[in-house]
């Protein structure tokens, strides 16, 4: 089968032929319909050799949904043909965290060797696609798969740090979205579904302000150096009660801390390299800061009801498995407006 693989440190995606995957005990395969395209990979793909915590080649894709193509020895409640999203923070199923559903912080995962697909497992980008376990799939129904699979990570990342400060976004509070691409767009859409907050989005070219408009920010602000300024303005001096960095690169993670408001909460979601300090005078009194990682099992479903309800629209741009090197490039250039999508 074709798969896209990351296959030398500093490489760039390529796409190769591999043998067809077979389900083993208690797994799953499925036929890729969709693979979304995460900013996260490129990331990875910039780190050096020794930061690297899976070896190469890696097929990649981390946001997958499929039809159930085969059932491993054991696995039952699934029926072939059905339409699934696969959760990708995958984890042991008996920790603590996990009993919890929240795999993504699985407490033995890193031990025991677990990783995530496409970031250390062979992933969603290519015709098959295996999966460790049913209790990692949640069916899809009737939900257009293409429009979906961004929901995944870029519905679920986003969707867990929201709810984390919904006790803070009351009627009259303010919701900042750094950065609109990929999980800002949808962040905006589930913080309009979610809360009553005026939603205010921060992003770099108009293109991108526009599409953070049409998806239902109240306010679209350029991000550059008068950004905090105008935000200040817009909430009367206050800032925000929830500020939500999807860029989380130096400037826009000392931005985040600008923007909050007293006893308000920054949540870096980017994985850019900025760093914010606290410590008395640093920031507003009481901000909370924090770093997230991907979203529980339960918050996926949650999503997806959120979805089948009508209040999230993801934004795609859809590629055949030959074009994946080409939708990363643009990716890399900014020029993805929402959310790309190979088709395998
Ligand atoms: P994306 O490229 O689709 O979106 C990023 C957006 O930020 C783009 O629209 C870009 O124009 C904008 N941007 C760049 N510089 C900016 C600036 N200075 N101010 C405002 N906007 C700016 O990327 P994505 O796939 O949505 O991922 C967003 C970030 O989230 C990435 O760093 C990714 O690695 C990370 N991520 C983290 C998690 C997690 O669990 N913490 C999960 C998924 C993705
Ligand atoms: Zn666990």
């Amino acid at each position: 089968m074709k798969a896209v693989q990351y296959r030398t440190v500093g490489g760039h995606p390529e796409v190769v032929t591999v043998p067809d995957p077979e389900p083993g005990p208690g797994q799953v395969l499925l036929k890729v319909t969709a693979a979304g395209v995460c900013h996260s990979d490129i990331a990875v793909m910039s780190w050096p050799a020794e930061q690297l915590p899976f070896p190469l080649p890696l097929t990649l894709g981390h946001e997958g949904v499929g039809t159930v193509a085969a059932l491993g020895a054991g696995v039952t409640g699934l029926t072939e043909g059905e339409s699934v999203a696969v959760y990708g923070p995958w984890g042991c199923g008996s920790c603590a965290k996990c009993a919890e559903g929240k795999e993504n912080y699985c407490l033995r995962a890193g031990s025991l060797g677990i990783m995530p697909p496409g970031l250390g497992a062979p992933g969603a980008m290519a015709e098959y696609m295996l999966v460790d376990d049913p209790r990692h799939l949640v069916p899809l129904g009737d939900l257009d798969p293409v429009r979906t699979v961004p929901l995944t990570d870029a519905g679920l990342t986003p969707y867990h740090a929201i709810k984390r400060s919904l006790p803070k976004l009351v009627p009259g509070s303010t919701a900042v979205v750094i950065g609109t691409g990929g999980l800002g767009h949808v962040a905006i859409q589930l913080l309009r579904a979610m809360t009553a907050a005026r939603v205010v989005a921060l992003d770099v070219t108009e293109e991108k302000l526009a599409l953070a408009r049409a998806v239902g920010a109240h306010e679209a602000v350029l991000s550059d150096g008068a950004a905090a300024g105008k935000v200040r303005e817009l909430t009367a001096g206050l800032g925000a009660q929830a500020v939500f960095d999807f860029v989380g690169a130096p400037p826009t993670t000392a931005l985040a801390g600008q923007l909050a408001a007293v006893e308000g909460d920054v949540t870096i979601v980017g994985i850019g390299g900025g760093t914010l300090a606290v410590g008395f005078g640093a920031l507003p009194y009481e901000v909370s800061v924090t770093s997230p990682y991907w979203g529980s099992r339960s918050e996926l479903v949650e999503v997806l009801d959120l979805a089948r309800a009508g209040a999230v629209d993801v934004h795609v741009e859809t590629y055949g498995i030959d074009e994946a090197p080409l939708a990363y490039e643009r990716l890399h250039a900014g020029k993805v407006n929402g959310r790309a999508v190979i088709l395998p």
